[in-house]
């Protein structure tokens, strides 16, 4: 999307949102940090230009995960609304549309799609696309700014908490000027830092850290170090006593391992519908592995550095295809090189 095209988009958008009045806003299964942030704040935003709008949630991903139980999700809704045909969907920090729980969800009036996946696949009536964006809250901070809607209170902590977790605390690559400026109106605005660091990051359940033990323990390097892995199982889970969410963090560890250029953390789901199945989180540590790549072949998605997708491949297969996968980028000259002729 070119910086034209971008504007032109974001006009439309808030014609959008100008001209309707009853909104539902989704977000991706599995929230995280940005993908509640971003509901929270679009909330906010129609709120106070006096819109009606509810958050669906599936009942699959409640309750949340604990870090994220104080955010005040008041008009949140698990069923699609009745009325779904009359409203505008907002799809926030979802890059596609199958990441989204319910289908009814796809019925609405408009699809407004406002993401920063770069591999967003452009599913809404409008697309509000931006891959230079930090996180998804920052997209909905900069549409409040042209509106004149200043955030404020529980708003302005729900973009922070968006914004800190998708940039790893403004450590990540796509950490700009503009999400440190986004920051410093969210600070002027009164959000209590250092609350927010120890609601997110202590506070922990020794659940979490025995399950980072277990991962550690087992954690497995290929070619040269080059693949970093660890494994858990619906057993570790459960003799940890940890939540799902828990695992959330460990593939940081993972990728700090020197030499490494993916990191890989393999989940084995205990609910849902692919039970059994193993939710694969992927993250590069430079420029010279696209994850996301990775991801897509297996029908996920995600950023060049951080991806992920859920499958039913065997653990061995599993290992041998992520080998084969980033040797592809790593090593291309070596991928199908003719034999050397016989002298
Ligand atoms: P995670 O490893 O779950 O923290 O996800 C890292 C990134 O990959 C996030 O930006 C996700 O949106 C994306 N991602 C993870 N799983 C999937 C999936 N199954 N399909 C598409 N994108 C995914
Ligand atoms: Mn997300
Ligand atoms: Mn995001």
């Amino acid at each position: 999307m070119s910086a034209t095209d971008g504007q032109a988009t974001r006009e439309l958008v808030l014609e959008r949102i100008g001209a309707d009045e009853r909104f539902v806003l989704v977000t991706h299964e599995h929230p995280d940090g940005d993908a509640l942030g971003s509901l929270l704040g679009m909330h906010g935003l129609l709120g106070a230009l006096g819109k009606r709008s509810e958050t669906f949630i599936s009942p699959d991903d409640l309750p949340l995960p604990r870090e994220y139980r104080t955010l005040p999700f008041d008009a949140l809704i698990t069923e699609p609304p009745a009325d779904i045909a009359e409203r505008t969907v907002i799809f926030l920090d979802c890059g596609n549309i199958d990441r989204i729980a319910a289908e009814e969800l796809r019925g609405g009036a408009h699809l407004l799609n406002i993401d920063h996946h770069h591999d967003n696949t452009g599913f809404g009536t409008l697309n509000l696309v931006d891959p230079t964006a930090s996180c998804t809250a920052e997209i909905v901070w900069g549409l409040m700014v042209e509106l004149g809607v200043a955030p404020a209170g529980a708003v302005a902590e729900a973009l922070y908490v968006g914004l800190i977790t998708d940039t790893g605390r403004f450590m990540y690559e796509n950490t700009t000027p503009r999400s440190h400026e986004m920051a410093g109106a969210l600070l002027e605005a009164g959000v209590d830092v250092a609350a927010v660091y120890k609601r997110l990051y202590e506070d922990m359940p020794v659940g979490k850290l025995t399950l980072l033990a277990l991962a550690l323990a087992q954690l497995r390097r290929f070619d040269d170090g080059e693949l970093t892995i660890a494994s858990l199982s619906a057993e570790d889970f459960r003799s940890a006593g940890a939540e799902e969410s828990y695992s959330e963090g460990i593939i940081d560890q993972l990728r700090a391992v020197e030499g490494t250029k993916v990191a890989a953390l393999v989940r084995e789901l205990s609910s849902g519908e692919r039970k059994g199945q193993h939710k694969v989180s992927l993250r590069a540590t430079g420029d010279d592995v696209d994850v996301s790549v990775i991801a897509r072949a297996q029908g996920g998605g995600g950023h060049r550095r951080a991806a992920g997708f859920t499958t039913a491949l065997a653990a061995q297969d599993l290992v041998a295809f992520l080998r084969e996968a980033i040797a592809r980028q790593l090593h291309p000259q070596q991928e199908g090189r003719p034999e050397p002729a016989p002298a």
